[in-house]
Parts: C-alpha cells; structure tokens; sequence
C-alpha cells in the first residue's frame, strides 16, 4: 500500500526501517512500538504508517486502523503489567503537546501517584457558553 511519507520525520524513517525501534506489531495499516521517553514502564505508541500530521487529515479508515491496533497494544498491558489504569492520548497542535507531526495514539498506562499530568479536577462549566459552543459545533457536522 502507498501511502505519504516525510523524510524529515522520525515515525517515517522508523516505519521505513531507517530508525530502530522495539516493534510491538505491525499490519498493512499501522505500527507499534515502545515509546523512547516512557511516562511509566510500558509506554507504547500505536502510528500509522502513512505521514499524516494530525486528526482532521488522515483518512477514516486509516485513523480506525491506528484505533484497533492502539486496542491490542492496552490489551496487552493490561493482561501482561497489570497497570492501575491505562490512558489512550493522541495530541494534535503542539498547544495540544504534539512533538512528532506524524499521527499517533499514546498508550500509556498508569500508577497511582505517577506525575503524568493527564487528570484533571472537573469545574462547572456555564451552561450558557456550553450551549452556544454546542450549537457551533453542532452546525459543523
Ligand atoms: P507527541 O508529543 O507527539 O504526542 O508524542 C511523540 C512521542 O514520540 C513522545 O512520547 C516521544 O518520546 C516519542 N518519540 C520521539 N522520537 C522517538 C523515537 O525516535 N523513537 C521512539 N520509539 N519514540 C520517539
Ligand atoms: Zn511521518
């Protein structure tokens, strides 16, 4: 399958063979391998093989695939680390915290205590702004 590639980017050259990496899996679609900078033991990415930047560019199936094999890859931690939990993270925009523009799903899993700074403390929101912004969004699909 063709699919674009960048020969400036790190995923590219580790899809082509030209980086190592530990490969987890690999179908005609997608690959997986371990995270170089693990938040937690077990860190893992599931890419696409294709270089699309972001989520609004890939193609739908392309996106479904990079889905399903980031499933395999948490089954796996789950079953075989026994993680507290397990955060599936896929950044877009590098205000979204995205350093490699090559689309990709984080699995990472977790620990109690651990410093990823992933969670939150809900807050209420103002239903009045929560309804205009539905209702932009809303005309955009
Ligand atoms: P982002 O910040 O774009 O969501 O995530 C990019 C991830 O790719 C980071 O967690 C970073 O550690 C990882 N990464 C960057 N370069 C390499 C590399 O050469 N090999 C591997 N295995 N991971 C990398
Ligand atoms: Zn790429």
């Amino acid at each position: 399958m063709t699919h674009p590639t960048d020969a400036t980017c790190v995923f590219c050259k580790i899809v082509a063979g030209q980086l190592p990496s530990f490969k987890l899996l690999e179908d005609e679609a997608t690959i997986a391998f371990m995270d170089i900078n693990p938040v937690n033991p077990g860190h893992a990415l599931a890419v696409a093989k294709g270089h699309w930047p972001t989520v609004d560019v890939i193609p739908a199936d392309v996106l479904a695939a990079v889905a399903r094999t980031a499933q395999k890859v948490a089954k796996a931690a789950m079953t075989t680390l026994k993680p507290a939990g397990v955060n599936l993270v896929q950044a877009n925009g590098p205000a979204a915290g995205q350093s490699v523009p090559h689309l990709h799903i984080h699995i990472m899993p977790r620990r109690p205590g651990d410093d990823v700074s992933l969670n939150w403390e809900p807050k209420a929101g103002d239903r009045a702004e929560i309804e205009a912004i539905y209702k932009k969004l809303k005309a955009a699909l």
